[in-house]
């Protein structure tokens, strides 16, 4: 063990930050803006306002402030489960045998078992301060919709799910959580509007996906007094509610005198990640420090290793405004992936002019590699990793090894973003030797690209 350096590091309460930050306000080249998808028009607030609760569209629009302060409600609420712990897996090194020092922060002490509910009490407190009645939301694995049934009902607000059907026969104790909540959750594509009878009709049986989902949630919310819409991850909003994790994490290795020299996540619409890095990535961006930054994606849905910077449809149902991104085309249905976090075809704005600028990397990873990692890491470590994080654990792991061939003492940060309870069948697969991963082809996704909308 390193002298002064603790297995794991908490900030006081006192310590805890107290206002998010917006990395928006420090990029030159600032995310595009959404657009109206029949005018082709930047998105006002107004018709933002539609879908978006008032103070949330006054965030997702805001490039200049570099800070906004967190309500004292939702800090208290942070309070019950943050702050999280910054671990130095000291047990991991050794097993490594790598000079390397690596860190992880740790986001899975809450019931819900992710980052989201950061941002799920931030939205949901907006939603309640506008005096509505409750919110729609789409979930795929059932993360988000776990955090958000969980922030609805500490503050009393109704909560309408629509859970990926797949998901929703094949993880029943996710839909179960959340009703305890009291959230109502309902398999998608459904009966009960009007855009998921269209995609039953085109599609007979279908079993769903996060796009089908999307397009019920906002017509429900644009459809039923007192509603709006919530969203887990992709808007600049949730980035911004998520760099708590960033905040956090700097001011700890700033109490330990550390500084990292890598920072890792995982990428699927990019909150966790663009969470993590915003404050160092704004050091970076104002000249005043210096660090690596890799998004990991799996290989199966690799919207910036391999996808098109380029204006896209958010859902299936064409209904949400078109946001320009790093995508797979909206149409792209990435092969059965365990980790159901990372199968957006798009990616966070942000997160996307960022990689445009060069100003970090990433790489993508398969499957069977990243239970591996996954594995070592639960055996090593003691937490069992949600598959989504577990792309994370990989790259971290990959960086040590090249640290001990070339002897450098690299500082790792990754971010551990949840634990993998309910993701058992995925880790039997895996323990089963069944475990696959399916790579699109470069024919595939032409024909994927072939459906962007044209916009000049
Ligand atoms: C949802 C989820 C992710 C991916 O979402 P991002 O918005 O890219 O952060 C990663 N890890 C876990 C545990 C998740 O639940």
């Amino acid at each position: 063990m390193d002298k002064n350096i603790p297995y794991k590091t908490y900030l006081e309460e006192s310590e805890m930050p107290k206002q998010w930050y917006n990395v928006r306000a420090d990029m030159k080249n600032k995310p595009a803006p959404l657009l109206n998808p029949a005018t082709h028009k930047p998105m006002t607030a107004e018709e933002l306002g539609a879908v978006f609760c008032d103070e949330l569209v006054k965030q997702e629009l805001d490039n200049e402030n570099a800070y906004i302060d967190i309500p004292t409600e939702i800090l208290d609420f942070y309070k019950m489960y943050r702050p999280s712990p910054l671990v130095r897996a000291y047990c991991l090194e050794k097993v490594l045998d790598t000079p390397a020092k690596i860190y992880y922060k740790f986001e899975g002490n809450n019931t819900s078992g992710s980052h989201k509910l950061n941002s799920a009490i931030a939205q949901a407190y907006y939603a309640k301060k506008q005096g509505l009645k409750g919110v729609t939301t789409e979930t795929g694995a059932g993360q988000w919709g776990t955090a958000l049934s969980m922030a609805t009902a500490y503050l009393g607000l109704e909560c309408k799910v629509f859970m990926v059907k797949v998901s929703y026969e094949q993880k029943p104790f996710r839909r179960e959580v959340m009703r305890t909540y009291g959230a109502e959750v309902t398999p998608s594509p459904s009966e009960t509007t009007e855009v998921g009878r269209k995609i039953l009709e085109a599609h007979p049986g279908t079993t769903g996906s996060l796009g089908c989902a999307i397009s019920e949630a906002v017509e429900v919310a644009t459809h039923t007094e007192g509603y709006r819409y919530v969203l887990g991850s992709v808007l600049n909003q949730v980035l911004l509610h998520q760099s708590v994790i960033g905040l956090e994490s700097k001011a700890a290795f700033e109490k330990l005198g550390v500084k990292p020299d890598i920072i890792i996540g995982c990428a699927g619409g990019g909150s966790n990640l663009g969470g993590l890095i915003s404050p160092f990535m704004g050091q970076k961006l104002r000249g005043e420090a210096d660090y690596r930054f890799i998004a990991v994606e799996p290989a199966s849905c690799p919207s910036l290793t391999r996808g098109r910077y380029a204006y896209d449809y958010c859902d299936t149902g064409m209904v949400c405004p078109l946001a320009k991104m790093y995508t797979l085309g909206s149409g792209f249905i990435p092969s059965a992936n365990h980790a159901g976090g990372l199968r957006y075809h798009g990616m966070s704005s942000t997160i996307s002019q960022l990689y445009d600028d060069k100003l970090m990397e990433a790489v993508s990873v398969e499957q069977t590699a990243v239970f591996e990692a996954a594995q070592k890491f639960a055996r090593i470590e003691g937490i069992l990793p949600a598959p989504e994080s577990s792309h994370a654990i990989r790259v971290a792991i990959d960086e040590a090894l090249k640290c001990k061939e070339t002897g450098e003492e690299k500082t790792i940060l990754f971010g551990l973003t949840g634990t993998g309870y309910f993701d058992m069948v995925a880790y039997q697969k895996f323990n089963d030797g069944l475990m696959t991963d399916y790579i699109p082809t470069d024919e595939e996704l032409e024909k994927s690209f072939a459906g962007l909308p044209k916009i000049d």
